[in-house]
């Protein structure tokens, strides 16, 4: 391993398994415990490994809990300590790592360091845990410096951030980026893979989230899409409809038609992702999804839906009009799709 004594990372806590005390009700984050563990591993400060501080959030949640206000925190510690340190690792729970990860993305507009997310499936506590190897590896990285992105280090592998998704419940490699090349395999080496890492650097801008109401509607067969009329209509600014196959939905879209021209005149997008992990929508395709497109929905191409939730948080956010929202859904604007 490189010496990389010299470079700082800043931990950032925010909760989840990794963390988790063994208690009477449970695993459960207690604060002041994880930074009490990381000072029992002596590696974690061994020669050659970066210099860290450690932060932990007021709150220290399982991720379900986790909302854009949570995303707009991690991101501004990120922007206030951004001059004091070479990389960044957020600790994290693995359920909606990659919706932050795909946040953070459009907060930290122009990001110049990494910024890895990690967490463990098994807590640190416990004899066969994966959050040693996790959390160790992420400080290399993040203290390494060639991966200016947000990213996500698990199991192995360091995806981009707003192209990864939790693909097992109980494995220890629970993570994927079926849309886009590894950044890094990690075995005896961190071996990078140079053309798929990012460039997005400039200046760093925050770019914090709104609460905008956002839907995720997953088609089934024999959806009744009258059912969902009001709430895509009246309820949500930004709709991601996870679709079969390349954008296919049922009836050929004969009732959701006039339902997402009605949503859109309201000021409301609606983004067609795929059910599919790998693959990318192509609206038009078929006959089953020519509807949507005429109906003026916009392809979220081979976008993760948690991508496509966060994207919408971003542009509705920056108060663009819904016409540009839905030129910039098909636009690749952090490396969240292929163009
Ligand atoms: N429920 C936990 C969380 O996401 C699971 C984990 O961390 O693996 O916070």
């Amino acid at each position: 391993m490189k010496n990389l004594s010299s470079k700082k990372v800043l931990i950032i806590y925010t909760g989840g398994t990794i963390g988790m005390k063994n208690t009477e009700q449970g695993y459960a984050p207690v604060s002041g415990y994880l930074l009490g563990e990381l000072n029992k591993i002596d590696d974690l400060n061994r020669d050659g490994m970066p210099k860290w501080d450690f932060v932990e959030t007021d709150t220290l949640l399982d991720s379900s809990n986790i909302s854009a206000t949570e995303w707009n925190n991690m991101a501004k510690s990120i922007v206030d300590n951004y001059n004091l340190y070479d990389g960044f690792v957020i600790l994290h729970g693995t359920d909606t790592m990659a919706y932050t990860a795909s946040a953070l993305s459009f907060i930290l507009h122009g990001l110049d360091k990494p910024v890895v997310l990690t967490g463990s499936q098994i807590p640190l506590c416990e004899v066969r845990s994966d959050a040693r190897d996790n959390l160790i590896t992420s400080i290399i990285i993040a203290g390494e410096g060639k991966a200016k992105e947000v990213c996500l280090y698990f199991g192995g592998k360091l995806l981009r951030g707003n192209r990864s998704t939790k693909t097992s419940a109980d494995h220890l490699v629970a993570f994927d980026s079926p849309n886009y090349p590894h950044l890094a395999e990690v075995g005896i080496e961190v071996k990078y893979n140079k053309g798929a890492l990012g460039n997005f650097g400039g200046n760093l801008e925050y770019r914090p989230f709104s609460p905008v109401p956002i839907g995720v509607l997953k088609v089934f067969p024999g959806i009744q899409f009258g059912l969902f009329e009001s709430i895509i209509t009246e309820k949500l600014s930004g709709v991601v409809l996870e679709t079969f196959g390349a954008g296919n939905i049922p009836g050929g879209g004969d009732e959701l038609l006039p339902i997402i021209k009605k949503a859109f005149k309201a000021g409301a997008v609606v983004t067609v992702c795929s059910q599919c992990v790998a693959g990318s929508v192509s609206l038009g395709t078929y006959e089953t999804s020519s509807a949507l497109k005429k109906a003026g929905a916009v392809s979220g191409k081979d976008m993760t839906t948690e991508s496509a939730v966060a994207k919408l948080y971003h542009l509705f956010s920056m108060g663009y009009t819904t016409d540009q929202i839905k030129v910039l859904m098909e636009e690749n604007l952090a490396g969240e799709l292929t163009d």
